[in-house]
């Protein structure tokens, strides 16, 4: 519940029976806007911050906009018209909010640009994320260990790249990030792209949609594999992952003598994970939302109680306006031999949360 909205005889109440005012009060509202429900580490990132924004002090105002442009810049609009005193904002489309930003820049309400970074606006004051070029060069690093595993003996590797959501800037340093692996593979004939698809225009997959990579994965197997067998796919996101093995499944990959390729992902949603165990999904890239939301809430924590933030990057995120000072997590690859260590042995997932 929004304590913000408690009744005054329930303040009252409280203060009654705990002594002492509510402490989630005193610091201020947050307001935070994530991109959508339907992939399950954004729900993990909301919950982490309000969990870690209430414990600090903070009431938060959360939205997801389901990855609906119009709905999230109106939920933001409405954020700052309410007065919050910080956002923090998973965009979109990173290019589409400047104007908003403005506005909340003139009420001086600082903005942290939360795991995707808002482009065009100097109204960006810090940017919480992971290390994005190295999440794409983990993703590459395992789809060759998984292609030296499994076909040790193919001459050449055929394998098809898909990248993320144009309108993000995280799916070009994941695709840039894979690239500076693959490309000399590429170069040195170890790998073919069959199709010849290459590049952010041309295999990049509008809003993450699942079903907009099965299709393309659907189109690429009729017309470049009726007689080539494909080892290898290069998927940015776990939700992609699952549509490119259905269509592969479709036409008879993972059965009888026709070996799944191997096929990447990134975030260890949970069907990912239980994908990994069943020999489909070859890997996933682990990214502890927890550990985003401490580094958010305590740049948050900075900016209004007057501290210093902690970044750790001043030279990678230039948002067209200004290099935005950043806070870069380190990413973790994870597959069938190391998921209960890092999944399990974190916390993040309980056994059952896997194997049921
Ligand atoms: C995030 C990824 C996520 C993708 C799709 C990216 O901006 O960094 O973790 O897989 O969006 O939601």
């Amino acid at each position: 519940m929004n304590r913000r909205h408690l009744g005054l005889s329930a303040l009252a109440l409280a203060v009654a029976l705990t002594g002492a005012p509510i402490a989630a009060q005193e610091n201020g509202t947050i307001g935070i806007a994530m991109p959508t429900k339907s992939s399950s580490r954004w729900i993990s990132d909301g919950e982490s911050m309000v969990a870690q924004f209430e414990e600090a002090g903070y009431d938060t105002d959360l939205q997801y906009a389901e990855d609906d442009i119009p709905n999230q810049l109106a939920q933001i609009e409405n954020m700052i018209t309410k007065g919050v005193d910080a956002l923090v904002i998973a965009a979109i489309d990173g290019t589409t909010l400047s104007n908003a930003l403005a506005n909340a820049a003139a009420l001086d309400i600082p903005v942290v640009a939360y795991d995707r970074l808002i482009r065009d606006s100097g109204d960006v004051d810090y940017y919480a994320t992971f290390d994005n070029f190295q999440v794409g060069v983990q993703q590459a690093n395992s789809l060759v260990e998984g292609l030296e595993e499994r076909f040790p003996d193919a001459e050449t590797w055929n394998v098809e790249l898909f990248g993320g959501s144009p309108d993000d800037n995280n799916a070009y340093f994941f695709y840039d990030g894979a690239m500076s692996v693959l490309q000399p593979l590429i170069d040195d004939g170890s790998i073919n792209v069959v199709s010849g698809q290459m590049g952010m225009d041309t295999v990049g997959t509008l809003r993450w949609d699942g079903a907009v990579a099965q299709a393309r994965m659907d189109n690429l197997l009729s017309a470049h594999y009726t007689d080539a067998q494909v080892h290898g796919v290069l998927s940015p996101y776990d939700g992609l992952s699952i549509g490119i093995l259905s269509s592969l499944k479709g036409v008879g990959y993972g059965s009888g003598d026709q070996p799944m390729p191997i096929v990447t992902g990134q975030d260890a949603e949970i069907p990912s994970v239980k994908s990994i165990l069943a020999g489909e999904q070859y890997s996933t890239i682990f990214k502890d939302t927890r550990e985003l939301a401490r580094v958010t809430v305590g740049m948050v924590d900075a900016l209004l109680q007057g501290g210093e933030p902690e970044i750790n990057d001043t030279s990678t995120y230039d948002n067209g306006v200004k290099v935005v000072p950043s806070y870069l997590l380190e990413p973790v690859p994870v597959d069938a031999d190391n998921w209960e260590d890092v999944l399990l042995g974190s916390e993040y997932y309980t056994r059952d949360q896997i194997e049921q």
